[in-house]
């Protein structure tokens, strides 16, 4: 049973991975914040080959030393905790410092104090490979990097995430290629990530940043006008496959994953759940312009990373139903 370390476990997609790296067999590891959040995740596993360790700050130097010293089992690291409050209105402050800073700094005590790991996957993003507003004859792929620059990402907390992933994801591969450390490098780049909660009981009144953008559909009164948004997205499960397969599959090694599925648009998940909840939604939230899609967004050509993980991913049907199943769930479970 091989050990896989995973930081910010506790987060909507690292739950996913926990759960994947675990029906795979691996033992896990995973990094949260505090150990009510870790005890929470534990009894959500119960029975299952995962503790925790808590890391209060992925800021702070050396916040991974204690936990690599304590596990010399661990062969494999994921770091997907990275900084995502668009709260802020200091995205230098809470977004690029930390995320850049972090990175350089675990990066430094894998090599130093895990000398053991074989492979270390970042949770970067497609924003580290393009900008959002791109025209759909534009194409991006493994090989594309976002131009932002630190400038422009100190501006608005948006740009200082994309900002963050992209100096984050730099930092990483620059670091591997100047420190030449015993472990390899690959990074799971996911574009809007939707699906259901690993558990039910992580279902709340308000989801993840994400999974926020679909449920916030389901507040609107029939009368309101219908938001225009879109992009492409991947399910949460594909992208967890995803930072599996990139542990097994030997030739995904210093290799950027993009996990980017079909495009989506805000009429196609209004008109997904206007029809599969017809009951608890029709008539209630808007219908808009059935069937009239929008492409928005830049081309991906994901060729590369698509044959390396060999799998089909979950189409936006599905996505869609599971994630607002668990809405429906959750507000009869609370009367509300
Ligand atoms: P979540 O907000 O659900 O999870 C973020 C995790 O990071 C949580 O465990 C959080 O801990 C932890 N974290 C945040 N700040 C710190 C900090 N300063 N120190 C230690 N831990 C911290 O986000 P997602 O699951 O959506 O995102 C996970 C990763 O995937 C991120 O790296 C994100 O950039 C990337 N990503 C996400 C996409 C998406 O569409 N969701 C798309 C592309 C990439 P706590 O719960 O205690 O706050």
């Amino acid at each position: 049973m091989s050990t896989a370390f995973v930081t910010g476990a506790n987060g909507f997609i690292a739950q996913h991975i926990v759960v994947a790296l675990l029906e795979a067999g691996y033992k896990v590891i995973g990094s949260v914040r505090s150990s009510a959040k870790g005890d929470q995740l534990k009894e959500n596993l119960r029975g299952k080959a995962f503790d925790y360790v808590v890391v209060e700050d992925l800021g702070k130097k050396g916040a991974f030393k204690q936990a690599l010293k304590s596990h010399p089992e661990i062969k494999y690291f994921l770091h997907t905790a990275s900084p995502v409050d668009f709260g802020t209105d200091n995205p230098e402050r809470d977004f690029l410092i930390p995320s850049v800073e972090g990175i350089t700094d675990i990066l430094t005590t894998v090599k130093d104090y895990g000398p053991q790991i074989e492979k270390f996957v970042y949770t970067s993003s497609v924003v580290a490979i393009t900008y959002l507003d791109r025209p759909v004859e534009e194409t991006a792929s493994e090989e594309s990097w976002n131009s932002i620059t630190w400038e422009e990402a100190k501006l608005d907390a948006s740009r200082g995430y994309r900002g963050s992933k992209t100096f984050a994801e730099r930092a990483a591969w620059d670091f591997v290629k100047k420190e030449k450390p015993n472990f390899v490098l690959s990074t799971v780049n996911p574009t809007f990530v939707f699906g259901p909660q690993a558990f039910e009981s992580e279902v709340k009144e308000k989801l993840n940043e994400t999974n926020q953008i679909i449920n916030s559909l389901l507040s609107l009164k029939a009368t309101d006008k219908a938001p225009v948004f879109g992009w492409t997205f991947i399910d949460v499960r594909d992208v967890a496959k995803a930072h599996v397969l990139s542990l097994q599959n030997p030739e995904i090694e210093n290799q950027r994953i993009i996990t980017s599925n079909t495009r989506f648009d805000s009429q196609l998940v209004l008109d997904i759940i206007n029809k599969e909840f017809a009951a608890e939604y029709a008539g209630k939230i808007p219908t808009g312009n059935p069937g009239v899609y929008q492409k928005i967004g830049p081309t991906f050509d994901d060729k590369k990373s698509r044959s390396l993980l060999g799998f089909e991913y979950i189409d936006i049907k599905t996505t869609i139903v599971d994630l607002v199943q668990q809405v429906v769930n959750y507000r009869k479970r609370s009367n509300l």
